[in-house]
């Protein structure tokens, strides 16, 4: 089956409102003529301006958190219903950056994507190891747990239209990227935890990017791997460079 890829940017903290609407002003049309699916993944405050940039073209705005319950005393929270009002489609959940500095864990992320499904915004969820875990050779053991906590109570056809986000903590915005080996690997890996759990044809349609330190250079022998549908790319969607990784091809 041929999946479609997904090349999503993740922001971070960079970029205050009027920022946000020169940069995708700038983007837009070098993102426009591509057969992926193109996702700009902001800080909440830019989340309006970057929908209305964005409208009329190709580009889908997500958020990169959301907090798991519907509204009420959360202070400094961002709840689902506030994200789909404005249009947001797609969320990040559980980056590593939130799990290290935010005190995310596996259930909290498990709570968001069940949350998120249940407004009908797709969770990009994120998985990755750290190098000490990779040199220990515990890796995929690892990033399997994770898989399988994020998804507990999901529905197959819910698992189906979700975005997984291979992440090695060890290559994000080191300039290190993992080889397209190594990147495949662990891809596969989980295309076939989701397999153990719901079977194969949830496995052929879920997506599976790959995530840390992608630029125009390497994108293309990444996202050529059979089990890598695009990418989830970090400093270079600040810059043109965008342009040429969703143009891989
Ligand atoms: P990077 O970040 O591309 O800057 O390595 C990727 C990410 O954290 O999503």
């Amino acid at each position: 089956m041929s999946r479609r890829k997904i090349i999503a940017g993740n922001w971070k903290m960079n970029k205050t409102p009027s920022e946000t609407t020169a940069l995708i002003n700038e983007l837009k049309p070098l993102v426009a003529n591509t057969d992926v699916d193109v996702v700009f993944c902001v800080p909440a405050i830019d989340i309006i301006p970057a929908i209305e940039a964005a409208k009329g073209s190709n580009i889908k705005i997500g958020a990169e958190n959301m907090y798991f319950e519907e509204s009420g005393a959360y202070t400094g929270e961002i709840a689902p219903n506030m994200l789909t009002d404005v249009g947001v489609k797609y969320v990040i959940i559980g980056h590593s950056e939130r799990r290290e500095y935010f005190a995310e864990t596996d259930e909290t992320v498990n709570k968001k994507v069940l949350k998120a499904f249940e407004h009908g915004i797709t969770p990009i969820i994120c998985c990755g190891e750290t190098l000490k875990q990779r040199e220990q050779g515990i890796a995929i053991d690892f990033i399997r747990t994770q898989i399988k906590i994020a998804f507990q109570n999901v529905s197959a056809d819910n698992a189906a239209d979700a975005v997984i986000a291979y992440e090695p903590i060890w290559a994000i915005g080191t300039g290190k990227t993992a080889t397209t080996a190594q990147a495949e690997e662990v891809c596969k890996a989980i295309r076939d935890c989701i397999k153990e759990v719901y079977g194969n044809d949830v496995a052929e349609k879920i997506r599976i990017q790959y995530g840390g330190s992608v630029n125009a250079g390497n994108a293309a022998e990444l996202f050529a791997e059979a089990d890598i549908d695009g990418g989830l790319v970090g400093g270079a969607s600040l810059k043109p460079d965008f342009g040429k990784i969703v143009n891989y091809k």
